[in-house]
């Protein structure tokens, strides 16, 4: 959106210095400094991508503890990903612009859109996908959201930021391509295309500079190739230099401590701008990039009068999220069409597992929220079953320690180095999960164990349908640390396996936010559904789909492998490790690499199953020549199931030949259609020739080869129906910006 500089101009001939700095870091947790006398006030942030976050002291990790801060709980960015749906991320966008607004806010810490390069990654949950076209076509409907509430969204973090382990001072090696095509095209679509008014910067060092103030990163690509005039923030604390960050092109410092007169770019930067030291000009340049977005924001200006009020917890919000939680569980299996579950007549339904009752909203760390309300799969059995059947409800394991309210909020203390096990409070969770018990403890564990199995195995007996609830918790989806291994915490295996044995029919539902080992049992299970933290109504939604009221339409946005050990970083040794993490899977990430080394994953990536089917028919394409031609694909999807139901129809395009390595399929378009029993839609896409193109390192350009290419259009990366050729005579060249 344009402004008009020169009011900006004459703000800043106005500021004085000092008033400049004020509005250049925090001033509270949350917020900036304002400048009163020229009528410029302070800017309020707030996390983050599930919902604004609850209201803190103004300088301190302390809850406001009132009650106006609840709000509408969205569906995590992975759950909204595997949707496949870009309308639900418009509209998911607008429900979290218009509830930051509601809340007074100026710029809502969200969405996540690292890419996921290993399922270990602590932050998976937040993020959307493995795939850089999934991400951004999802990131781009939610910006826009966000932002038609004059609301910024923020997209982070900025960039690579792929691991927790270390994470302020990890350096992440990746080459050029591989940032290029795999790391960067979110952030770009979404200042791009989605012309997102912000961007925080990641906390990790990227090829051997600190992201919040790397003049590569910020400089010359975002600023420079992008031709980005947005705000950049740093992550909480991500600035480590005063003089670099001064003189790199990032704007506001934010941090978690509340010396804010002692944060970089206070004092200290006063003083070096004193001492001539750093030139004023460089702070002009952030003044303007944040008065900029004030303009935009309608926060300042004459447009100001018309500023969107926004509002929160309104029962459209509420349907959007249901919606959205829907759309996201994903049927994973289905064998003798175990699924759904016949309601009428039902007289006893056995439920099992801790996840069935467990809330979710207030962990995980800066995504946390204080929920308006949160539906557990219990709940939402018990709703939707009603009163004619009972459920026979059997926790079947427990966590060992349970969550404790402490007296400090992790993120006050979530900056000190993790050297030792018990380092520090942010790692509440870690506690948890690697506390050593006492032998007793241990013992009189195994005892309540048993007990707990025991119990579950009895009622899986004796109902006529069970179903199990387990899977990960926010003390294994979490900031600031990533998992050791997929495997399923409190002996689920065991449980899960007992189960099946006592009754083969036994449906398991997986609650977590990045995938789990399954091979314990999925061969067993007849029926496997899974729902990321679905947000508010997640319950609900996953009752509907259990008795058939909703027909799943969830795809996978990330591969499920069987184990960490045949994902690539874990085999390089090149995750997790603390100084430096070179990627040296390049542009192998996620399916790519499971596509060239012929892994057999447990569910591949855009897996979903759905209670209809649907056939794919008549593939055509067509090639618009012009200077730089157009691919127009259409197909014929056709319901010929007996129910309604939505598709995500998927299109990889794979080059016949190339003269370097590539990936052998790349996702280039999606559609989500839904269709009525025998009802037939013509899909259509439309491409680019960057989807066909990869990264030319030397011409700092994306690169078309001459060729064949094929493009294959299916229900899943793996289940392509269709397939059709395209020949480019000539190479091109798109210009990289
Ligand atoms: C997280 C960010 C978050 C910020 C503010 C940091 O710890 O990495 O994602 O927006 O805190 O809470």
């Amino acid at each position: 959106m344009r402004v008009d500089e020169t009011m900006i101009e004459k703000l800043v001939e106005q500021l004085t210095l000092e008033e400049k700095i004020g509005m250049i870091h925090g001033a509270g947790l949350f917020r900036t400094g304002g400048v009163e006398r020229l009528g410029i006030p302070s800017l309020f942030m707030s996390d983050g991508p599930m919902g604004v976050r609850s209201e803190f002291l103004d300088g301190k990790w302390e809850a406001a503890c009132t009650t106006e801060d609840y709000v509408t709980y969205l569906p995590s960015n992975s759950a909204l990903a595997s949707t496949w749906n870009r309308e639900l991320a418009y509209e998911s966008g607008k429900v979290l612009g218009c509830e930051a607004r509601g809340r007074g806010k100026d710029i809502i810490l969200a969405p996540g859109i690292n890419i996921k390069r290993s399922p270990l990654c602590g932050r998976n949950f937040e993020y959307m996908s493995e795939d850089p076209y999934l991400t951004a076509q999802m990131a781009v409907p939610f910006v826009k959201g966000v932002q038609e509430n004059d609301v910024a969204a923020c997209v982070k973090h900025f960039a690579a930021n792929s691991q927790e382990t270390e994470r302020l001072w990890v350096d992440t090696r990746v080459d050029e391509r591989t940032l290029q095509e795999i790391y960067y095209p979110a952030f770009f679509e979404a200042v791009e295309e989605g012309e997102c008014y912000s961007v925080m910067g990641a906390y990790n060092k990227l090829n051997g500079e600190h992201c919040c103030h790397g003049r590569h990163l910020l400089g010359r690509v975002l600023r420079r190739d992008w031709q980005y005039d947005g705000l950049v923030v740093c992550d909480w604390g991500g600035i480590h230099d005063t003089k670099e960050a001064a003189q790199a092109p990032i704007d506001i410092e934010m941090s978690v401590d509340n010396n804010f007169d002692e944060y970089n770019f206070a004092r200290p930067l006063l003083e070096a701008v004193k001492k001539n030291e750093i030139d004023e000009s460089d702070i002009d340049a952030k003044i303007r990039n944040i008065l900029r977005l004030m303009f935009r924001l309608k926060i300042i200006g004459a447009e100001a009068e018309n500023r969107k009020p926004g509002t929160y917890n309104t029962a459209s919000h509420r349907d959007t999220v249901y919606q959205t939680a829907k759309e996201s569980i994903i049927l994973l299996k289905n064998n003798e069409n175990r699924l759904p579950i016949q309601k009428k007549g039902l007289k006893k339904l056995g439920v099992i597992g801790l996840n069935a009752e467990k809330v979710h909203a207030l962990g995980g760390g800066s995504a946390e929220i204080k929920a308006l309300y949160e539906i557990s799969p219990l709940l939402g059995l018990h709703m939707e079953l009603g009163g004619n059947t009972q459920i026979v409800y059997a926790k079947g394991y427990k966590e060992p320690i349970e969550a404790e309210i402490g007296d400090t909020n992790w993120q006050e203390s979530s900056l000190d180095r993790q050297e030792t096990e018990n380092a520090t409070s942010m790692e509440l969770a870690g506690t948890r999960r690697k506390a050593k018990l006492s032998e007793d403890r241990e013992r009189q564990l195994e005892i309540e164990r048993k007990a707990l199995l025991e119990e579950a195995v009895a009622v899986a007996r004796n109902c006529e349908e069970v179903i199990f609830v387990g899977g990960l918790n926010h003390d294994y989806d979490v900031e600031g640390l990533d998992r050791e291994n997929m495997k399923l915490p409190y002996r689920q295996d065991e449980l899960i396996q007992a189960l099946l044995e006592a009754n083969p029919n036994t449906i398991v539902v997986i609650y977590a936010g990045s995938p789990v080992d399954m091979t314990k049992w999925a061969d067993k299970a007849k029926a496997i559904l899974w729902s990321y933290y679905a947000g508010m109504e997640g319950g609900r939604a996953l009752a509907e789909i259990i008795f058939g009221e909703a027909n799943p339409s969830g795809k996978l946005a990330e591969t499920f492998v069987k184990s960490e050990k045949d994902t690539f970083p874990y085999k390089l040794g090149e995750f997790a490790k603390e100084e430096i993490v070179t990627y040296k899977d390049g542009v192998f990430v996620g399916y790519r690499y499971y596509d060239k080394v012929k892994v057999e994953p447990m569910f591949c990536f855009g897996h979903g199953l759905s209670y209809t089917e649907f056939s794919y028919n008549n593939l055509l394409i067509q090639v618009e020549e012009t200077n730089m031609p157009t691919v127009l694909v259409a197909v014929d999807v056709t319901n010929v199931g007996e129910r309604e139901g939505a598709e995500a129809v998927q299109l990889y395009v794979h080059p016949k030949k190339s003269s370097l390595e590539r990936p052998d399929q790349e996702l280039r378009g999606f559609q989500k259609v839904l269709l009525e029993p025998g009802e037939k839609q013509k899909i259509t896409f439309q491409l680019d020739m960057k989807a066909f193109s990869y990264y030319e390192e030397e011409k700092n350009a994306f690169y078309i080869e001459a060729g064949e290419y094929l493009l294959r259009v299916g229900a899943s990366s793996r289940d392509i129906r269709l397939e059709s050729k395209v020949i480019f005579e000539k190479s091109y060249i798109v210009e990289n910006s």
